[in-house]
């Protein structure tokens, strides 16, 4: 049984924190947080363990009435793998304490790639995270990607692809965020990073990606053009994606045609916090001119990385290899949206 910490208990360690609670050969030893909060109080009512990341900062949970089972690095010493999920650019700080104490480390897209041994996603590099002692797992938009360009390009010789993001200003719960009224180019210097982490671990493929940032919480929306050597076959594309169970295929007819919508839809599937995990990508969206591949896709921020980060847990403690690592982190979080996808996909892909 693996004993995972989590240091930084916020939008995505929350997410990392329950997704560990069910896999069936993992369990959390414990979750670090800077101050008191809300979460952290509903977390220590569940029984888990709350570790202060500031020695300074203990006093305040316990005048919080927050019992505090240690400092971070006594959670860092009980783990067989840490997950960092604190801000964008803390978790490289933290890396010469996690390398110090010998526990290996997963870290989120925020910090630099440099920071970490491997970067990975999806399909991509998991062989390479067995090796490393700390794993980047890439953003929430590389990571959306990566899961519609890596089997792509598993199957078919392609020579590039282009993407416009569309991003959300913010989380919900961070109303310091925006803009309010304006579309900002994010950054205004092209291409945007991500492109740099999918040219790192998908060297065959060039891809451009231009970012914008808008204002809304719900998810991202992704334009992608991907250029095939040979003028593809939008049905056979259709259900190669549909294959995938880390893409959503969202049918056509049935009116989720925005992110409203489908937020909508993760509620009504009774989904923790509503979150789906896939990559949603339209149907009726998919449509071919001469060699390229066009479609629209959308990305829940909050959690679509979350099952890159149980995977990543594996590699990094040797455990089984990529494509069965996968597996064992879909079926025990219920990755796969098979039932709602159009029957006209289900059938094999053969070309
Ligand atoms: P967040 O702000 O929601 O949560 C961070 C948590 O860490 C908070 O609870 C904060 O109190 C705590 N914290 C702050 N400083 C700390 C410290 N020094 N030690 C321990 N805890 C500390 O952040 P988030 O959105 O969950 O992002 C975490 C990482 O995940 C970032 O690298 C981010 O780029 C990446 N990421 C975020 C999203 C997203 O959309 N939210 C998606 C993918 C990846």
């Amino acid at each position: 049984m693996l004993r995972v910490g989590v240091n930084g208990y916020g939008t995505i360690g929350k997410r990392v924190t329950d997704a560990i609670i069910d896999q069936p050969d993992m369990r959390v030893a414990g979750i670090a947080k800077r101050s008191p909060s809300l979460d952290a109080a509903a977390a220590r009512e569940r029984g888990i363990d709350l570790f202060a990341a500031d020695r300074d900062g203990q006093a305040d949970f316990e005048d919080a009435g927050l019992a505090i089972a240690g400092p971070v690095e006594e959670l860092v010493d009980r783990s067989d793998v840490i997950v960092d999920a604190t801000p964008a650019g803390c978790g490289e700080e933290h890396v010469p304490m996690y390398r110090r104490r010998g526990t290996p480390v997963i870290l989120q897209g925020g910090e630099a790639a440099d920071a970490a041994d491997a970067s990975l996603t999806g399909r991509l590099n998991t062989d390479a995270a067995r090796s490393a002692r700390v794993v980047r797992v890439v953003s929430c938009n590389t990571t959306g990607l990566a899961r519609t360009l890596g089997p792509l390009a598993d199957r078919f010789p392609l020579d590039g692809a282009q993407a416009t993001l569309i991003r959300r200003g913010g989380d919900p719960d961070q109303p310091d965020r925006g803009p309010i009224d304006d579309i900002v180019p994010d950054p205004v210097t092209l291409p945007s990073h991500h492109a740099r982490d999918l040219n790192r671990m998908l060297p065959d493929v060039h891809t451009v990606t231009m970012a914008v940032r808008v204002p809304c919480t719900r998810m991202h929306l992704h334009a992608v053009t991907v250029r095939f050597e040979q003028p593809p076959d939008a049905r056979v594309i259709r259900r190669q994606l549909a294959e995938e169970p880390r893409i959503f295929l969202i049918p056509g007819g049935h009116g989720a045609d925005s992110l409203g919508a489908l937020t909508v839809f993760g509620e009504d599937i009774a989904r923790p916090r509503g979150d789906i995990w896939e990559t949603c990508v339209w149907a009726e969206s998919i449509a071919v001119t001469g060699r390229e591949l066009h479609l629209f896709q959308a990305i829940d921020q909050r959690c679509n990385v979350v099952p890159e980060n149980i995977d990543a847990i594996r590699a990094i403690a040797g455990g089984p290899g990529p494509a069965e690592g996968r597996g064992r982190t879909n079926e025990a979080l219920g990755i796969g949206l098979t039932e709602h996808q159009p029957a006209t996909t289900r059938e094999p892909a053969t070309r």
